[in-house]
């Protein structure tokens, strides 16, 4: 089964994702990790990659496409629950999901919008802290680590991404509204959209979730 999760950045989506991974062994598909990854090879191709993602622009449909399919891959998509996180983000990327699942016998279930206000969601991403070790994310406003910059959970220190700084936050936040945004309308005509209020606590919003993701 594949959910998508949908929602301008900082409204949790990854979070949850992550918890729903980590809690109810949900599979979990962000692209925005996988390039993440491929930064960090140091080749010309990461450097590129690398460049793109700290500028708060995004990579190439074609570039991100090919990089979902591997993720795909890596699980039992008939079988598995799945949640696209970060991906779609354009319409010819949802254009393109749809075409392959379609040749995969497969298609998309249901596609939850994350909604949040705009002063949360600014202080949800200039807050935003994880550990580059074991991926655990923590808050400075809503969820601070016990010790300042420590992951609670393995130690290590956390990180700020460069691109949560507010220069990269507004292109991103623009780029959300101008290439992403209109995916609510594409999904609604499939009447696939269900939009949930996300300004709640982690725990809460993530239990909501799963609920929608397993009703039928
Ligand atoms: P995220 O962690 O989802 O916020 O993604 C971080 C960055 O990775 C984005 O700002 C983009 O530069 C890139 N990225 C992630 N997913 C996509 C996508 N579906 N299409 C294009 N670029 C993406």
């Amino acid at each position: 089964m594949i959910t998508i999760f949908l929602g301008a950045p900082g409204t949790g989506k990854g979070t949850i994702a992550t918890a729903l991974k980590n809690k109810h062994h949900y599979k979990h598909i962000s692209t925005g990790d996988l390039f993440r990854e491929i930064t960090r090879s140091g080749t010309p191709l990461g450097n590129e990659v690398k460049a793109i993602i700290e500028s708060g622009n995004l990579i190439n449909d074609e570039m991100t496409n090919k990089v979902l399919v591997e993720g795909l891959k890596k699980f039992d998509t008939h079988k598995d629950i799945i949640i696209l996180d970060g991906y779609p983000r354009t319409i010819p990327q949802a254009e393109f999901l749809d075409h392959y699942l379609t040749q995969h016998n497969l298609k998309v279930g249901k596609v939850i919008l994350l909604d949040v206000s705009e002063d949360i969601l600014l202080k949800r991403i200039s807050g935003r802290i994880s550990c580059k070790n074991c991926g655990a994310s923590f808050n400075t406003f809503f969820k601070a680590p016990m010790k300042e910059m420590i992951c609670d959970v393995c130690g290590h220190t956390l990180i700020h991404r460069a691109d949560d700084a507010a220069d990269k936050v507004k292109v991103r936040l623009e780029t959300y509204y101008k290439l992403t945004a209109p995916l609510i309308d594409y999904y609604k005509k499939q009447h696939k959209l269900i939009t949930i209020h996300a300004n709640k606590e982690e725990s809460a919003l993530t239990e909501e979730v799963k609920h929608l993701i397993e009703q039928h």
